[in-house]
């Protein structure tokens, strides 16, 4: 069976005022994740993950956040470019397991419409999409948000 695995990890800290998003899902919270993008947090992970697995240059190359073209972008476009380019090359997932590490929001509330949302973003069922939050517990100084995940890609089938 030939197969890839890709890992992703993203982080990102809070700023007051802007909208909160993750998995693509508006989360209600004050404050929101800076960035040049809308700041997903999680989507970054992902998209990182996906291009890993196939040997492709990483988010920050694609799309680099000097360029005033993705100022505010919704991260969306960035995980639907990783997946165009692993169709291109024949591969299909098989699984993606993901943990977001934050003190704050709750992401238990979320995780149903965040998995329904990546399996759409995706094209694959909600089942191969795992999610679970964590309290931080020391890690990252900064308030924010982190988010680590693993994917498995296969050519086969
Ligand atoms: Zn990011």
């Amino acid at each position: 069976m030939n197969i890839r695995i890709g890992l992703g990890f993203d982080s990102h800290s809070f700023e007051e005022g802007k909208i909160l998003k993750l998995g693509g899902i508006v989360i209600d919270f004050p404050k929101g994740l800076k960035g040049h993008s809308d700041g997903d947090v999680l989507l970054h992970a992902i998209t990182d993950a996906l291009l890993g697995a196939i040997d492709e240059p990483d988010i920050g190359e694609l799309f680099p956040d000097k360029d005033p073209k993705w100022k505010g972008a919704n991260s969306e476009i960035f995980i639907k470019e990783a997946v165009k380019r692993v169709r291109e090359k024949g591969y299909r997932l098989v699984n993606l397991d993901c943990v977001i590490i934050a003190n704050e929001p709750k992401i238990s509330p979320y995780k149903e419409a965040i998995r329904e949302n990546l399996s759409k973003l995706l094209e694959v069922e909600k089942e191969k999409i795992s999610l679970k939050g964590k309290s931080r517990e020391g890690f990252c100084k900064e308030e924010g948000i982190a988010c680590f995940c693993t994917i498995l890609l296969t050519n086969e089938g």
